[in-house]
C-alpha cells in the first residue's frame, strides 16, 4: 500500500488578530470538520514545528527577520495591516513551519495539505496584505536548497494575485509562478510567469475554462517536480473582498483540476489555504474542506 498524503495541523494554529476581517478561527473549525468525517482517515496527521530564523532568511532580509522575531512594529511590519505581538509572531512561524513540513511530506508521500499558510503577499523586506512571512516561498527555497528536486510550479488560485511569489521568484528559472485572480482589486501586480487577471463577475464557466487549458499545459511543458497549490477560498460568490463569484461547486471543480492533473501525472503536490472572507466563516470552512477532501480522494 502506498503512503497516505499528509495533513499538517497544530492545535496552536490560532491567533487573535483583534477586530479584523481575517477569520483566524477557520483553522480549528476546519480541522474539527475534517476530524468529524472519514476524510481524516485518508491522511497521515503531522504536527509542525515553528520555522527558524535561518529558514525565514531563505526569503526574507536579515533586518526584517530580526525585527519580526523581536515583534518590533516597524514601517516594514505596518504594511501587513495586522498588529504584531508574540502570539501573532508565533502563529506565522508555525504556519511557515507547517508549509515546510507539507512540502517535504509531499515529496515523500505524493501529496500534503497544511491547514494554514498561503501568505503570498509577503515580500523579502516588508509585510503586505495580512502576510508577514511568505511561507510557500520559504518552503520552496528550503526544498531547492536540499537539492532533492529543482523545478517547482506555484498554482495560485486565491482571489488576489500572488504578488510576493512573483517578485521573490522573478529571476528563478526553476520556479514557475501562475496566478489566476481578480484584476481590479488589491494588490499592485507583479509580473509572474503566467498571470490571468480576470474581470469582475467572471463566474465558474470562464474561470474553469482558463484552468482546464492552462494548468495541464504548465504541468506538461514546465514539468515541475513539485507543485504548490495556493487554494484561497476568496474567489467565492459571497466573499467580502472580491467579486469573481465562483460557486462552491465551481471551487470544487477548480480543486479537482489542480490536484487530479498533478496526482495523475505523479507530480507531488502540497496545498496551502490562503484567504477566505465570506460573510459566514462556515462557507470558508466548507470551501477549504472541499480542497482537503479532493486531495484525500486523489490517492
Ligand atoms: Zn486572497
Amino acid at each position: 500500500m502506498s503512503l497516505l498524503p499528509a495533513l499538517v495541523y497544530s492545535e496552536q494554529y490560532n491567533a487573535t488578530f483583534g477586530d479584523h476581517i481575517f477569520p483566524t478561527d477557520k483553522y480549528r473549525r476546519l480541522f474539527t470538520k475534517i476530524a468529524a468525517t472519514k476524510t481524516l482517515n485518508k491522511f497521515q496527521l503531522l504536527e509542525p514545528e515553528p520555522a527558524t530564523a535561518e529558514e525565514l532568511q531563505l526569503v526574507h532580509l536579515p533586518d526584517y527577520v530580526r525585527d519580526f522575531m523581536n515583534f518590533e512594529y516597524t514601517e516594514q511590519m505596518m504594511t501587513s495591516e495586522l498588529p504584531l505581538n508574540r502570539e501573532i509572531r508565533d502563529f506565522f512561524l508555525l504556519a511557515a513551519g507547517g508549509t515546510i513540513l507539507a512540502a517535504e511530506a509531499a515529496l515523500n508521500r505524493g501529496g500534503a495539505i497544511n491547514l494554514n499558510g498561503g501568505f503570498h503577499h509577503a515580500f523579502p523586506d516588508h509585510a503586505e496584505g495580512f502576510c508577514y512571512l511568505h511561507d510557500p516561498a520559504i518552503a520552496i527555497k528550503k526544498i531547492q536548497q536540499e537539492k532533492r528536486i529543482k523545478r517547482v510550479a506555484v498554482i495560485d488560485c486565491d482571489l488576489h494575485q500572488g504578488n510576493g511569489t512573483a517578485y521573490i521568484f522573478r529571476r528563478n528559472a526553476n520556479v514557475f509562478t501562475y496566478s489566476i485572480h481578480q484584476e481590479n482589486i488589491y494588490p499592485v501586480k507583479q509580473h509572474g510567469n503566467l498571470d490571468i487577471g480576470l474581470a469582475d463577475d467572471t463566474g465558474d464557466e470562464d474561470y474553469l475554462k482558463h484552468l482546464r487549458r492552462e494548468v495541464p499545459a504548465i504541468y506538461d511543458h514546465f514539468q515541475p517536480q513539485l507543485i504548490c497549490y495556493v487554494a484561497g477560498a476568496d474567489p467565492f460568490i459571497n466573499d467580502q473582498l472580491g467579486t469573481l463569484r465562483l460557486t462552491k461547486n465551481g471551487l470544487k471543480l477548480r480543486d479537482e483540476i489542480v490536484i487530479n492533473e498533478a496526482v495523475g501525472r505523479g507530480i507531488p503536490i502540497f496545498v496551502v489555504l490562503a484567504g477566505g472572507y465570506a460573510d459566514d466563516t462556515e462557507d470558508v470552512v466548507d470551501i477549504h474542506y472541499q480542497t482537503a477532501e479532493t486531495l484525500g480522494a486523489a490517492f
